[in-house]
């Protein structure tokens, strides 16, 4: 490697949990909005969109990388990963980082790639174009590009726009929603109407791009925690999205709703409350062909996913088979599930007597409702 070529690419913080393995090409820092009172992902970031010339010649290093890696894969498929990874040994830390992600991209088939970063169709769509031909052209190995969007942003694109980024090859938009309340959007300040979620919503499904919106239970505290549920389903029937993808609102010290918790006038919902709220997502949805997706370990239950027109008795009755434990029995899995030691109920049978007596002594020592929300609440932290 010389000092005058470029032998890096810029890799930004966020992807969705389901790009694991993916490709990560940042064309954008930051997020246009920044204000969500959960969040503090960009709160010292201001947005920024990359030039398409800077972004081209990340593209030319990722495909340069891959040529380098692909030495290494043999004729039945299979990684020479010992010979493939000797190459950093002769690189900086940030060539390692960048080599990497090539080689676990092609190990795993090198086919997705995800545009970051929280906000990336703020960029004009002729620019997105340009980009997305480029990388289809040197990576020609790419079957799915995603990218993520802010469901306001979303709205102002027209589905003739969405057609196009489908034809250059944009697959599928993840979209952080959390909510279709207005009151619940408000309360978060999330920017953003139902109204905006169900026009962005309609314009991506009519292009034929995949549409992955995200549910936040429990974000409208207790008392919006009904009216959270049976607004998303309201949107999520409107819409009929590819994937609804449940993230367990967690609140953390130093955002918005924190403080709002700790002046009174936000009160936390307790898993059960924000189980509750899945289970009245799944009874209301109408007309929805897609995925229920519990794909991130701050679910309470993970199991409850699958269809909602087929497998919806079957996620009803995972919810179901939870309430009907003794509620004791219920505080204990939660403490266990929030300890990352079990997870699914019937997994506590397999804990040591010991653990067990250790779980319920805690579970006993808490009886006010709020000091334990707080407790379930807290023990998340790690996870997010
Ligand atoms: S739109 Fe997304 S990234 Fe931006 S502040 Fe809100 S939650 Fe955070």
């Amino acid at each position: 490697m010389t000092d005058e070529k470029q032998t890096t690419y810029r890799i930004g913080p966020i992807r969705p949990p389901s790009e694991a393995n993916s490709l990560l090409l940042q064309i954008t820092e930051g997020c246009t909005w920044n204000r969500c009172k959960f969040c503090e992902l960009y709160k010292h970031e201001g947005f920024k969109a990359f030039p398409v010339e800077s972004i081209k010649r990340d593209i030319d290093v990722m495909a340069e990388y891959a040529e380098i890696a692909s030495e290494y894969q043999r004729e039945d498929g299979s990684w020479n990963k010992k010979a493939a990874l000797e190459k950093l040994n002769h690189m900086t830390r940030e060539e390692q980082n960048c080599y990497y992600l090539v080689y676990r991209w092609l190990a795993h088939g090198g086919e997705n790639v995800f545009l970051q970063d929280g906000n990336s169709l703020a960029v004009k769509t002729e620019r997105v174009l340009e980009i997305l031909q480029y990388l289809r052209e040197r990576l020609p190995s790419i079957k799915r590009v995603t990218t993520y969007g802010r469901a306001e942003t979303l709205s102002k694109i027209s589905a003739d726009q969405y057609k196009e980024l489908k034809a250059a090859g944009l697959d599928r938009i993840h979209s952080g929603f959390e909510s279709g309340s207005d009151r619940v959007l408000e309360l978060i300040n999330k920017g953003v109407t139902s109204e905006q979620e169900i026009t962005a919503g309609k314009h991506i499904r009519e292009a034929g791009v995949e549409l992955s919106v995200y549910f936040m239970p429990g974000i409208g505290g207790k008392t919006l925690s009904g009216e959270n549920a049976l607004e998303t389903a309201r949107v999520v029937s409107e819409i009929n999205p590819d994937f609804v993808r449940i993230r367990t609102a967690v609140i953390k010290e130093g955002t918005g709703l924190w403080q709002d918790y700790l002046n009174g006038s936000y009160q936390l919902c307790s898993d059960n409350d924000k189980l509750t709220e899945i289970k009245l997502l799944i009874e209301n949805t109408k007309n929805c062909t897609g995925l229920l997706a519990s794909d991130h370990i701050i679910n309470l239950l993970q199991e409850i996913q699958g269809s909602f027109d087929t497998d919806r008795q079957k996620m009803l009755s995972i919810i179901d088979e939870y309430f009907s434990m003794p509620e004791f029995r219920q505080k204990i899995f939660q403490l266990a599930r929030r300890s990352g030691m079990v997870t699914r109920p019937s997994d506590l049978e397999l804990l040591p007597t010991e653990r067990l007596e250790k779980l319920a002594r805690l579970a006993g020592s808490i009886s006010e409702e709020a000091v334990w929300d707080r407790k379930i609440n807290d023990m998340m932290f790690g996870y997010i």
